[in-house]
């Protein structure tokens, strides 16, 4: 049997889920096709960090505009099913966000700052003094300046995703489960539609948010899309109970993030030993084996009190990464044929404005709410991969 919509959007992470309510909210019969369930790839694994503090403009303005239009302000402006709270919450949590800087780095720290205030962000570099004031558990060793981002804080990707998809679902959207796409199906250099698992499925505009997958879904339409598998262990601590109150920090110095996760625990991970180049449907839960000791140790160097607590759980998460570690929001050669993927660990906290500036892109010709150009897939045969103004030359750019 072949069904017939308006648009069909292949993966229910945060990102499919974005731009199928973006896209149902403009009028367009949407089905989102799952393969397992939604949320299972990166999105269910996700830190769900929401901080400004990035090395690229276009990104601060994507989590900008992301927070104020959306984070901040879910039930008036996605709203969901608001018979339930849940469904209608992202469940965002302000806790201030800090990016902790190396020395050497100040220069930048000040230059992205600065970048990230004209866009009318609020954030500033602060000394240690003042982030003593603010987190006095926090030791300020081996660092003289952070930038503090008031606003910031983190969210639940599952909720988020969840309630992007029941808010598409009022505007006529579809969601299918345990529903695999594997064929792309076109004619005359368009794509017509999408063979699955289950039925076959006819539509002039097909979205590959496939996340880790997107490269397989990309190669069923004949396009080769630069993305491999990022691999990413996370913690998640018990709160010591003497433990202050604590912000979301992306720490350059220890080389760990982390944030408070609700009033018992705290969530934690490292860079350094994240892996690339697994197969997607890796299942296997098992963190490289010195993750915990290096993170611990980590860790207590920033919060001595966490020699008091103890390892809660792990998980393992798996994100699509491209060569500059940037997104593709893109169309491609292939009429009607489009790429939101390859969000390289961090298009979580993106992935609201983004949708929207994809679903602009595909209805208009060009993204209105952020300008997503430089996220173009051509942008790796023309080889003018992106660059950060002030980068500091690792994964959290
Ligand atoms: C451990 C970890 C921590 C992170 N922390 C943060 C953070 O703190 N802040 C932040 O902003 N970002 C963070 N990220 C990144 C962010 O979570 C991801 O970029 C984002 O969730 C990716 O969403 P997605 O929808 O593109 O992909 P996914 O969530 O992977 O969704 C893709 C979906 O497509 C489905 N699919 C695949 N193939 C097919 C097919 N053939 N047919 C149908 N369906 C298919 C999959 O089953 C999956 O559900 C983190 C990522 C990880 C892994």
């Amino acid at each position: 049997m072949t069904q017939t919509y308006d648009a069909i959007v292949i993966g229910a992470g945060v990102m499919g889920a974005s731009i199928a309510f973006h896209l149902a909210e403009r009028g367009l019969k949407t089905a989102i096709l799952e393969r397992k369930v939604t949320a299972s790839g990166a999105t269910g694994h996700s830190s769900g960090l929401v901080r400004m503090h990035y090395d690229l403009a276009a990104e601060s303005e994507l989590t900008f505009k992301s927070y104020q239009l959306y984070f901040n302000n879910w039930r008036e402006r996605v709203g969901g099913d608001t018979s339930t709270a849940l469904s209608a919450s992202c469940g965002f949590q302000n806790t201030g966000f800090l990016q902790i800087a190396r020395r050497e780095h100040e220069d930048k720290l000040r230059g992205n700052v600065a970048n990230q205030q004209r866009l009318g962000i609020n954030t500033s570099v602060i000394s240690v003094d003042e982030v003593r004031k603010l987190f006095p558990d926090l030791v300020t060793e081996h660092f003289d300046h952070a930038a503090y981002e008031p606003d910031s804080g983190y969210a639940d990707a599952t909720l988020t995703t969840n309630s992007f998809i029941e808010a598409a679902k009022c505007n006529g959207a579809v969601l299918i489960q345990n529903c695999e796409a594997t064929a792309v199906h076109t004619s005359g250099g368009k794509v017509t539609g999408v063979g699955t698992t289950r039925d076959d499925f006819s539509s002039p505009i097909v979205v590959n948010a496939a996340g880790p997958w997107a490269k397989h879904v990309a190669a069923l339409a004949g396009i080769d899309v630069p993305l491999v598998t990022w691999t990413h262990d996370v913690a998640f601590l018990h709160r010591p109970p003497a433990l202050g109150r604590i912000p979301a920090v992306i720490d350059d110095v220890i080389n760990c993030y982390f944030r408070p996760e609700g009033s018992a625990l705290i969530l934690a991970a490292g860079e350094d030993e994240s892996l690339r180049g697994e197969a997607p449907d890796a299942e296997d839960q098992t963190p490289t084996p010195t993750f915990v000791d290096k993170l611990i140790d980590a860790m207590v160097q920033r919060i001595p009190k966490i020699e008091e607590s103890g390892l809660h759980s792990i998980h393992v998460g798996r994100d699509g990464i491209t060569p500059d570690q940037r997104a593709i929001y893109s169309g491609t050669d292939l009429d009607g044929f489009y790429l939101a993927c390859g969000l390289s660990g961090t298009g979580f906290k993106t992935s609201p404005a983004a949708g929207a500036s994809m679903a602009e892109l595909i209805l208009d010709g060009k993204p209105k709410t952020v300008d997503i150009t430089p996220f173009r897939f051509t942008r790796f045969a023309e080889g003018k991969l992106i660059e950060g103004e002030y980068g500091y030359g690792h994964i959290w750019k």
